[in-house]
């Protein structure tokens, strides 16, 4: 058996970050930045006004109370077309351009405005630049807005969209094929014959993929075949920039996927030191990585977060490529007998308002029980052999 550490490392110094693409921004989410992002354009584009109100002359309010003569009205989208002087005011709306000649804005709520006389009464004094919002106060044509490895959220894509940019250099986003082996699989919902089961690895995984943000690719099930074993990877590797299968990876008689892996591929079969997920395989179909997860949904979940998502982020242009870890309370005890491994539990839990986690046993912990793994927050690594007991500290990786 070779250390966690040892088989992530393995993986991610033969996975290389994808392609340099040009997408457009509307597509960009989640994606990493390949080149420093520049503004083009300032922000905002002109003097603005923060606030409903009257654009002045500051000098005009000195001394208020004071009344102004009201000469137009300006709506967002719109401009004054002439030149405000002195003892003037125009009505203004949030947005609007500031007209010429006017230096400052006095709220709405501070005025009494008196349409018969087309005068407006102003309450307070207000300095220069009151409620202004200058031209590129958020960014100047020219400025670094965000360099290359920025990976891409809501607020990054909307400075892109406030300064013009219509498309962006990134890093490729991963496409990610999922295959699952085996005769016993079914997945169209009609009744079980004797030995079958249903399919649920295909489904997990391709979720995984697609809420880490990548194209998860529904490859199908290949049956216990080499034909139909070999067609699925070809194919997969031949589509997809890397292939999740599952199954076929442990000592089974019928498991063709280590034959035909061993000739289409550059694999190296793995016995990791944890529990669940012992058995891994690795390699490339051509330049296409290849993960050969295990076959139960449990180890299948455990062997994508441990050892295949740190790979596709790398891929993807990440810069952190392993779990959250974190320091949590154990209200159970989590101990195992020494067997040499390191144990991921499953385990539900809640932070307390200092963020300080506790967790508990999700339910049964066999590598068939998926419904405690749907159920848990986080994966508890219980080092081997050590009793671990109720408020006893545990390093828990966060799945949520
Ligand atoms: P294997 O590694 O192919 O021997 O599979 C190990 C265990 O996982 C067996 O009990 C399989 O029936 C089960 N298994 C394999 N693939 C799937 C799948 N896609 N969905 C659910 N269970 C599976
Ligand atoms: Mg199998």
């Amino acid at each position: 058996m070779i250390s966690l550490n040892e088989a992530r490392e393995h993986v991610l110094d033969r996975v290389g970050t994808l392609a340099v693409v040009t997408v457009p921004v509307a597509e960009a989410a989640g994606l990493v930045l390949a080149t420093d992002a520049v503004a083009a354009e300032q922000v905002p584009p002109f003097d603005n006004t923060a606030m409903d109100g009257f654009a002045v002359q500051a000098a005009d309010t000195i001394g208020a109370p004071v009344t102004l003569e009201m000469i137009g009205t300006v709506a967002a989208g719109a401009a004054f077309d002439g030149t405000l002087g002195p003892g003037q005011a125009v009505r203004i709306m949030t947005g609007a351009p500031m007209p010429s000649g006017a230096d400052a804005v006095v709220m709405v709520e501070r005025s009494t405005l008196d349409e018969a006389a087309g005068t407006v009464d102003l309450e307070i004094e207000v300095p220069v630049g009151n409620h202004v919002r200058g031209a590129g106060e958020d960014s100047q044509p020219g400025d670094l807005l965000f360099p290359a490895g920025t990976q891409l959220t809501a607020g990054h894509l909307g400075v892109l969209a406030s300064v013009g940019l219509q498309a962006v250099e990134v890093v490729k986003r991963p496409r990610v094929g999922v295959v699952s082996t085996g005769d016993e699989l079914v997945d169209d919902g009609r009744t079980l014959k004797p030995g079958e089961i249903r399919d649920s690895n295909r489904r997990t995984l391709l979720t995984l993929v697609a809420e880490a943000g990548w194209e998860a690719v529904d490859l199908g099930i290949a049956v216990d075949e080499k034909a139909a074993i070999e067609t699925a990877f070809v194919n997969g590797a031949a589509t997809c920039d890397a292939v999740l299968s599952s199954g076929g990876v442990s000592m089974g008689a019928f498991d063709y996927v280590k034959v035909v892996l061993d000739e289409i591929g550059d694999m190296r079969w793995m016995q990791i030191a944890i529990k669940p997920a012992k058995p891994f395989a690795f390699g490339l179909i051509g330049d296409t990585p290849m993960f050969g997860l295990p076959g139960n949904p449990v180890s299948s979940m455990v062997s994508f977060e441990l050892l295949a998502k740190p790979a596709l982020r790398k891929m993807a242009g990440e810069s952190e490529f392993g779990p959250r870890v974190v320091r949590a309370v154990s209200a159970d005890s989590l101990g195992h007998p020494a067997d040499g491994k390191t144990h991921f539990l499953r385990v539900e839990g809640a932070q307390d308002e200092f963020g300080r986690w506790t967790v508990r046993r999700a339910g049964g912990q066999g590598s068939h029980q998926l419904t405690a793994m749907a159920r848990a927050d986080a994966l508890a690594m219980v080092p081997d052999g050590e009793a671990m007991e109720p408020g006893d500290e545990v390093d828990i990786i966060v799945l949520r």
